[in-house]
């Protein structure tokens, strides 16, 4: 199926639920994010600095980019003012980091907090029992907003994908009752390809399709 009937078959399924779309580009040509917006999509998400920076510059200046992998203190300095929405906050040296570069260009960077629902070994984000430190450290900041949180979950079945997106609806709803500086729940960032239905009905937000749209990835090219 070509990238436009990928969408539209997607869409379908989100559109009376008002969900958004994050197109995953990662590994992908120039060529195929130009298909996909030539079919509507305006949000795009890549997981890598380097091919963010790649790419953004020869792609339409409307396009809203979205940061979903591990951002390495070092890189932050080369997105500051490009990203639409960064969805891997995940310590306070990073939101420290993030602080001093943006205020310096008067910028706000907008962010959701990457939580590590399954406790996995190899992947990022914060383990739930050091947010509430992360979530002081925020609401100390001037120049960095959290709008939310985001999560990928253990592989698994049905049951596994719907006990961890259940999690993180109850955490988020948890810190929407409360008041903070800096920090409101509006996003909720979960649900891939495999499982993006579950995790609407679940009460995701936002999902990050990539394969669902483009198709397979190749990493070896
Ligand atoms: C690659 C990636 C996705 C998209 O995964 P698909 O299975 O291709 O839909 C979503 N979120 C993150 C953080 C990713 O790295």
């Amino acid at each position: 199926m070509s990238i436009e009937e990928n969408l539209n078959d997607i869409e379908e399924n989100l559109n009376e639920k008002k969900v958004v779309l994050v197109a995953v580009s990662k590994t992908k040509p120039v060529e195929d994010i130009q298909s996909a917006y030539d079919a509507g999509i305006r949000d795009f998400g890549e997981n890598k600095v380097q091919e963010f920076m790649d790419k953004e510059p020869v792609l339409p200046k409307d396009i809203r980019w979205h940061l979903i992998g591990h951002l390495q203190r070092n890189k932050v300095k080369y997105i500051v003012g490009k990203i639409y929405l960064i969805h891997s906050l995940d310590s306070i040296r990073l939101l420290n980091e993030l602080e001093k570069h943006y205020k310096s260009e008067k910028l706000i960077a907008n962010t959701l907090i990457q939580i590590n629902i399954g406790r996995e070994e190899n992947k990022t984000g914060i383990y739930v029992e050091n947010l509430e430190n992360l979530i002081e450290a925020c609401e100390t900041c001037t120049s960095v907003k959290v709008k939310g949180l985001m999560a990928v979950i253990p592989q698994g079945d049905e049951k596994s994908c719907r006990h961890y997106f259940k999690k993180m609806k109850s955490i988020f709803d948890e810190l929407k009752k409360r008041k903070f500086n800096n920090i409101s729940m509006d996003i909720l960032s979960m649900g891939m390809t495999h499982d993006y239905k579950i995790a609407v009905e679940e009460g995701s937000t936002l999902v990050r399709i990539g394969e669902g749209i483009f198709g397979k990835r190749n990493y070896n090219k």
